[in-house]
């Protein structure tokens, strides 16, 4: 009762809106759910000289819905947007398995964050991503993958100084065995790529066979 009371006085000062046409109640209404695209690329990277073997990217470009969510997601604290975000993932991805049916995952994992943005944000924005796509999908979900020191946001940064300044900034989690597994990394928005290949270096230095990044939008 308490409980209703609070959420009802949260209500009142910070109302749950649709993002998308301002509809009370929900932060994403159904009918603009059911308005969304998936992408229909891949964001090619396998070549040499990257460790991921692909990147897919969930939603089609240019829906500024969907960019409003990722905002709300990431800078305002809205941490139920992540539910949305990872169904919308879940979905996108059992129907690309069913295209490749020989394509098999073994866990999901996601980009970790600083502990100083967690530490702002109270939560790792892809961490609950990576949760909501494995059980969507059925896997497992590994907190894989640890960030070894503080870097500066990429944001600004030209594609050469961005693979730098994420170069040897992750690790293996110790109690993760990537050996021989197919994994998925999640991440919210993906821009060259660079930091899901950092990741997907590090997870294949350790023996992981297939390592495929999965991100909400292209930035
Ligand atoms: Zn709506």
């Amino acid at each position: 009762m308490l409980k209703l009371a609070i959420n009802t006085l949260v209500n009142l000062f910070f109302p749950v809106y649709c993002l998308a046409c301002g509809k009370t109640g929900e932060w994403f209404c159904q009918s603009c759910v059911s308005k969304l695209h998936f992408s229909t690329e891949s964001l090619a990277v396998k070549n040499n000289r990257h460790a991921t073997d692909g990147i897919w990217v969930v939603m089609a470009p240019g829906q500024t819905s969907v960019e409003k969510l990722i905002k709300y997601f990431k800078y305002s604290g809205v941490k139920d947007i992540g539910e949305i975000l990872g169904s919308q993932a879940g979905d996108f991805l059992k129907a690309k398995f069913k295209e490749l049916p020989q394509l098999r995952f073994d866990a999901v994992t996601s980009v970790p964050t600083s502990k100083r943005r967690f530490k702002w944000r109270g939560y790792n924005q892809s961490e609950i991503l990576g949760q909501v796509v494995a059980t969507k999908i059925g896997l497992e979900y590994i907190d894989g993958l640890q960030r070894v020191k503080y870097i500066r946001p990429q944001v600004g940064l030209n594609s050469k100084n961005r693979v730098n300044n994420v170069k040897n900034n992750f690790a293996v989690a110790l109690e993760f065995e990537p050996i021989n597994k197919n994994i998925l990394i999640i991440d919210d928005v993906v821009t060259t790529g660079s930091t899901i290949n950092e990741c997907a270096a590090v997870l294949k230095k350790r023996g992981a066979n297939l390592v495929w990044g999965v991100a909400i939008i292209k930035g």
